[in-house]
């Protein structure tokens, strides 16, 4: 059976289940502090292979890609920059590996670093980045491009419009906010209802938000989302709740039961698609597939 696009599945009334975390997973594989997490898509590519495999295993419907910080402007860090194109493109085969036919590849494209506001970076020069890994991905065999971790309207409109008018992938962008005074802001300071007005204007299809937050602080950020943007579909990576700091490790306390105890409250306030971030383990993500599963 030919499978739909992610759009067709979720506005016919299908939950989805996305994957969990990479890069928490990565590090209990052995990923060092300061190591390229990127890199082992070439050098550790079984590793990564499992990981993916993992998620699949415990029901995801779709799994991300180990390219979070694929961009030139990351990997630049290590020296890696001009391997873009090669590390992004190892990144969705391998989880194109793991999906097989039936399920969705949806590859990760995280912050580049640099900020507009700064002027240590052009439009032109963050388009061309974004551009650059899009088309990587997409090469790869990735069928979603997942815009995550965004906070700058600018800069998630960029990766918007890159991957739209570069690729032929559904494209998917989330922010991550951090609760303050003025209630859930990203680091720039978007309430959920401005980013999701800026991701839909730049032409993403699915919004939604990731990491910096548990399932309970998510289903609060997908009702405002949900009241500035129609009927656009939203995707949940949420955190195995709030780290707690204890002695210099995040340490993320909910179990997978907590996590999908929360499911239903999160679908009802009209997220399409949901999984986890950092903390999150197959374990989790099992749990929640087993949730999205007692809704129907
Ligand atoms: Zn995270």
């Amino acid at each position: 059976m030919m499978k739909d696009g992610i759009l067709t599945a979720v506005e016919s009334g299908r939950i989805l289940v996305s994957d969990g975390a990479w890069g928490t997973f990565l590090q209990k594989k052995g990923l060092k502090p300061g190591e390229c997490p990127e890199l082992w898509c070439l050098e550790r590519r079984a590793e990564v292979l499992d990981v993916a495999r993992s998620y699949i295993a415990a029901g995801a419907d779709m799994i991300e890609t180990n390219s979070f910080g694929g961009s030139r402007f990351k990997l630049d860090h290590y020296g890696l920059g001009d391997r873009a194109a090669e590390i992004n493109e190892a990144a969705a085969t391998i989880s194109r590996e793991a999906a097989g036919a039936d399920k969705w590849v949806i590859a990760s494209i995280g912050p580049t670093g640099k900020m507009l506001v700064s002027g240590e970076v052009t439009e032109d020069e963050l388009y061309a980045a974004f551009k650059e890994q899009a088309l990587a991905l997409a090469k790869g065999g990735a069928d979603a491009l997942c815009i995550e971790t965004m906070s700058a309207a600018d800069e998630a409109s960029l990766a918007i419009r890159a991957a739209r008018e570069n690729t032929n992938c559904e494209v998917i962008c989330t922010f991550t906010f951090q609760r303050g005074a003025k209630g859930y802001r990203t680091m720039m300071g978007l309430s959920p209802a401005q980013a999701a007005q800026a991701a839909v204007q730049a032409g993403t299809q699915i919004i939604g938000a990731n990491c910096g937050n548990g399932m309970a602080q998510m289903i609060e950020i997908v009702k405002e989302m949900r009241a500035a943007s129609g009927t656009t579909p939203m995707l949940v990576h949420a955190n195995a709740g709030l780290p707690k700091n204890i002695n210099g490790v995040d340490v993320f306390p909910e179990s997978p039961e907590e996590m999908a105890a929360r499911v239903k409250a999160v679908v009802d306030a009209d997220a399409g698609i949901v999984g986890g971030c950092c903390g999150t383990t197959p374990a989790h993500i099992k749990a929640i597939r087993q949730a999205v599963d007692n809704l129907a």
